[in-house]
């Protein structure tokens, strides 16, 4: 299950006298039989070992000083680190020194969850010393160790649980959860940009409502608002959230939506400006019609780069709504032609100055005149919209 690009490194370091195995989501995932998407090695080759056997090697040395050496092999970056111990996290988020060591195992027990330390060497046997097998086959999150000291090192890990949970669909084991509960007021020490990203992980999970809901405590201690919401806005929150494909960004605004303020808490976890604007033009939408082809023509109108999303969002928030008939008529609009947009127009802003038209009254006629198009008031054919100019030209005078 090992790819080449992968052993050919593995069988280097072995050559020369050290162990290597893959760890954590790549075995994790293999053993799901989900797709793998990057391999981590882990070694007992010391950093300047690594380099050693690795000298006729791309490599790059970002994370050399905690054991880190990335190895690019065919283009494709494989990251090795030597197994570490890792002591006192002064910042509840990093180590304050990592040390070198020759064990396995105690690497193994640096790691978050028992699903995460799983080692497979090269002939596939799977070195297992905490019980992650049995955890994946139950389908359980369990800390390794004391949940409580695992959270205050690294207060990441709460929200990383989370998104495991979410991402596998495992519920998390009673000792972790209600250490979760304990610990989250821990999460101040995380910054936003590291909250804002594994929120966008928690919500690209496929089922991630049962945890808002198990965990609102966890979400309310860097979305305070949250608490303002009743029970029933809550729930109905929750219920869109469910209704709702894996996308960040239409999940995002279901959960603000009711909120005071989105745009002061998108903010402060330090969305970017694109993401801002999106979520909240999917919040301004909330109450569109969205009917007839003529609604879907004003939506391609209004939201001519995201659409697609808006329709997602309105969908989870409407049980009648149904995605798949939205997206088809949506589709067919577009693959016809169908003028949604002032440059669909067959008459531009050349032809009405040349009407005598100028500055905000070009627009405003562009705007007057798609509008009647797609109220089928007007035919979207030159000669029709040079009349209809001729005689409403001066409506607004
Ligand atoms: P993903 O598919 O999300 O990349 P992953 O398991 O590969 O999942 P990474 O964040 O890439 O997760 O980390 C790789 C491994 O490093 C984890 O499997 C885990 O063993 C360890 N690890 C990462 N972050 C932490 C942490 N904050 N605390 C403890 N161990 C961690
Ligand atoms: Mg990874």
């Amino acid at each position: 299950m090992i790819p080449p690009f992968v052993r050919e490194l593995m069988e280097q370091l072995n050559e020369h006298g050290f162990e290597c195995y893959v760890v954590g989501g790549a075995v994790r995932s293999a053993l799901l039989n989900l797709p793998v998407h990057d391999y981590d090695l882990t070694t007992n080759a010391l950093p300047q070992q690594m380099k050693e056997v690795f000298r006729n090697r791309r490599t790059l040395e970002t994370g050399i000083r905690h054991g880190t050496l990335t190895v690019l092999v065919k283009g494709e970056p494989v990251e090795i680190t030597t197994y570490r111990t890792e002591s006192s996290y002064g910042d509840h988020r990093h180590p304050d020194h990592v040390e070198f060591t020759s064990a396995l195992r105690q690497d193994c027990a640096r790691r978050d969850f028992t699903v995460n330390a799983l080692c497979a060497s090269m002939d596939g046997t799977v070195h297992d010393f905490f019980g992650g097998t049995d955890d994946l086959k139950r389908k359980i999150i369990r800390c390794i160790g004391s949940p409580d000291e695992r959270f205050d090192e690294d207060a990441l890990r709460i929200l990383r649980a989370l998104r495991f949970a979410a991402r596998l669909g495992f519920a998390i084991e009673p000792e972790t959860a209600a250490a979760l509960h304990r610990s989250k007021e821990l999460l101040k020490y995380i910054s936003a940009e590291r909250i804002h990203e594994e929120l966008n992980g928690f919500f690209a999970a496929p089922s991630c409502a049962e945890y808002l809901m198990e965990f609102r405590d966890i979400f309310e201690v860097f979305i305070p608002e949250l608490r303002n919401l009743s029970d029933e806005q809550y729930e109905t929150m929750l219920a869109s959230e469910k209704r709702s494909g894996e996308n960040p960004l239409i999940r995002t605004a279901l959960l603000l939506r009711l909120c005071e303020n989105p745009e002061s808490i998108l903010k402060r976890l330090k969305y970017s400006g694109t993401e801002i604007k999106t979520v909240l033009t999917l919040i301004s939408g909330t109450e569109r019609p969205l009917k007839d082809e003529k609604d879907l023509c004003r939506i391609i109108r209004d939201y001519p780069d995201t659409a697609e999303l808006f329709m997602g969002y309105r969908c989870a928030l409407d049980p009648s709504l149904n995605i798949d008939s939205l997206l088809a008529e949506y589709r067919q609009l577009t693959e016809n032609g169908a003028c949604c947009s002032v440059k669909q127009l067959a008459v531009n802003g050349n032809d009405l100055k040349n009407a005598g038209l100028a500055g905000r009254q070009i627009a405003d006629m562009l705007n007057e005149m798609l509008e009647e198009v797609i109220e089928k008031r007007l035919k979207n054919s030159r000669p029709d919209l040079l009349g209809y100019i001729g005689s409403h030209k001066n409506d607004g005078a």
